[in-house]
């Protein structure tokens, strides 16, 4: 599904609102959101985080975010099999109507209704970052070394470099949410809350079992944007 598209399509006659849940997402450690190569690699080198291609600048990709809080929702619900996402498609859960039914296109439950933005860096911790990098030559980022110690040796072997967004990064954090007629709004800013609430108890991005990727999520918002008048 095209996630992103025909947001404010006044043609659908089934679109009630689109709310705008946003947020001060707060870095309590640093966090790694990076492409993918999490894997222990022996003598691997840098494991950078994702950057703005123009900027340079951290941020964190909608797609991650996305993919953290469906699977909280889904170990809050008990759903999901074999590891995968759950694709049940059914009216009653939560995890497929809002977030969609993982690798089925064909259901009923009407579009995607959570779509999540890439999350930029607020205004002062860009500013923060530029100027820490200055003196530390790090590129907005710090790097953290991870020993791996020979089990059978007890000796250290190649350290693994990390790099991370340093604590106390912040982001703006923006979630836009499809209300359609018959949706159930109170279970959705319910839902919502809560796992606003599992993401701080959780972590994003990798390294989480090892100190990376603790968040707050502060000053919680959802306003409605569309239709307008309804500010
Ligand atoms: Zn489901």
């Amino acid at each position: 599904m095209a996630v992103g598209h025909n947001m404010a399509n006044e043609s659908n006659p089934h679109l009630q609102q689109i709310w705008e849940v946003r947020a001060r997402l707060t870095c309590v450690t640093g966090c790694h959101v990076g492409g993918g190569r999490d894997s222990l690699e022996i003598g691997g080198i840098d494991n950078p985080v994702i950057r703005h291609p123009l900027t340079q600048l951290p941020y964190l990709p909608g797609s991650s975010l996305k993919g953290k809080f469906r699977s909280l929702l889904e170990a809050a619900d008990g759903k999901g099999q074999n590891g995968q996402p759950c694709s049940c498609a059914m009216p009653t859960c939560r995890v497929c109507r809002y977030f969609g039914p993982h690798k089925k296109p064909h259901h009923t439950l009407k579009p995607t209704r959570f779509l999540f933005r890439d999350a930029f860096l607020t205004e002062d911790a860009e500013q923060a970052l530029v100027q820490a990098a200055e003196t530390t030559g790090l590129f907005y980022v710090e790097e953290k070394y991870e020993n791996i110690i020979n089990r059978n040796t007890h000796v250290a072997e190649h350290p693994r470099v990390q790099e991370r967004v340093p604590a106390g990064t912040t982001f703006d954090f923006v979630l836009g949410v499809r209300v359609y007629y018959g949706d159930d709004e109170k279970l959705m800013r319910q839902t919502i809350a809560e796992m606003v609430q599992l993401v701080a108890r959780d972590a994003i991005g990798g390294g989480g079992s090892r100190g990376s990727g603790q968040v707050r999520l502060d000053n919680l918002q959802i306003l409605t944007v569309w239709p307008e008048a309804q500010g």
